[in-house]
């Protein structure tokens, strides 16, 4: 199939996309359109406002479910995801989780790898956060947010790194839209094949193995003074001794030495941790001055990568 014979209703709006519901509730089961008969024979309530459902499985849209009356129902895609995801990851209990790089790297410390658990715990209250699906193994723990309307923000984040609490996000609408743009339909064993196997729609919140590398590299790096140069009209800031030879004095009393442009090399470099400022108060708060200098790793051996061992 190329993309031009896909139907019409594929290519609608994502506010279309989100009065399509795929799960409805018969009972305590969540039953996927696709399983369930055509019209009101469905007999399924919306997991949001438990309102009577339609099963609508014409020839022109994705199949769906929509309310038998009214439709202003804002939750019901949400509620639908999580409740399916829920119910996924309780049965398989394992999830495939990204490769982890450390801060401004691009080569993975650990790989993406499928990961396996013994219990799994539902809305369970960890110290200040309620994770939507905490995995749990020995002493091995990850949490699971399913993001499908709002997404993690910083303090969220924050809470967890203090908890030293690994997390991924799984955006479950991203994927229920991809499914939708592949094969034109909700497929059920599709979308639970893609909250597990899958990678493209997770991101880790935290992980605290890169947090503890990241610490030690952070009390093993090196804090390099920086040099305010002025040269011909231009001011410049070099840091001296780069343990990465940026740059080369060709002339000079300190020609053949090291150094990097702070600005032009460290503020980008791979392994530059901060550049460090003089700070002055200004009203009520602290304000960066001029540079004085930067927190730098470029003499620590890359940290090795350990590829398969278990990420969390
Ligand atoms: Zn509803």
């Amino acid at each position: 199939m190329n993309r031009f014979s896909k139907s019409k209703a594929l290519n609608r709006p994502a506010s279309n996309i989100s009065a399509r519901i795929p799960f409805g509730l018969r009972g305590h089961q969540l039953l996927s359109i696709e399983e369930a008969p055509r019209g009101l024979a469905c007999d399924c309530l919306c997991p949001a406002c438990g309102a009577q459902l339609v099963a609508k499985k014409g020839a022109r849209h994705a199949h769906h479910f929509a309310h038998y009356r009214g439709s202003a129902c804002p939750d019901a895609l949400e509620t639908g995801l999580h409740l399916k995801a829920k119910e996924v990851f309780e049965r398989l209990r394992r999830v495939a989780v990204p490769a982890v790089c450390l801060y401004r790297q691009t080569t993975p410390v650990f790989e993406a790898q499928l990961l396996r658990f013994d219990r799994v715990r539902l809305e369970q209250h960890l110290g200040k956060v309620v994770p939507d699906i905490v995995l749990e193994s020995g002493s091995k723990r990850l949490l699971i947010e399913i993001g499908v309307s709002h997404h993690s923000g910083k303090e969220k984040i924050r809470k967890l790194k203090k908890l030293g609490l690994s997390a991924i996000e799984i955006d479950a609408l991203a994927i229920y839209r991809q499914l939708i743009r592949d094969f034109g339909q909700f497929r059920a064993t599709a979308f639970e094949q893609e909250l597990v196997q899958g990678l493209e729609h997770k991101r880790w919140l935290f992980n605290d193995k890169q947090q503890r590398i990241e610490y030690k590299l952070r009390r093993q790096s090196a804090e390099r003074p920086a040099q305010h140069r002025y040269f011909k009209g231009f001011h410049s800031y070099i840091v001296p001794g780069c343990p990465l030879e940026k740059r080369r004095w060709r002339s000079g009393f300190r020609e053949g030495e090291c150094y990097a442009s702070l600005w032009q090399d460290c503020l980008y470099c791979h392994r530059c941790f901060e550049v460090i400022y003089e700070r002055a108060v200004a009203g009520f708060e602290e304000v960066a001055q001029h540079p004085v200098g930067v927190r730098c790793w470029g003499h620590l051996p890359l940290p090795r990568a350990v590829g398969w061992a278990s990420s969390i």
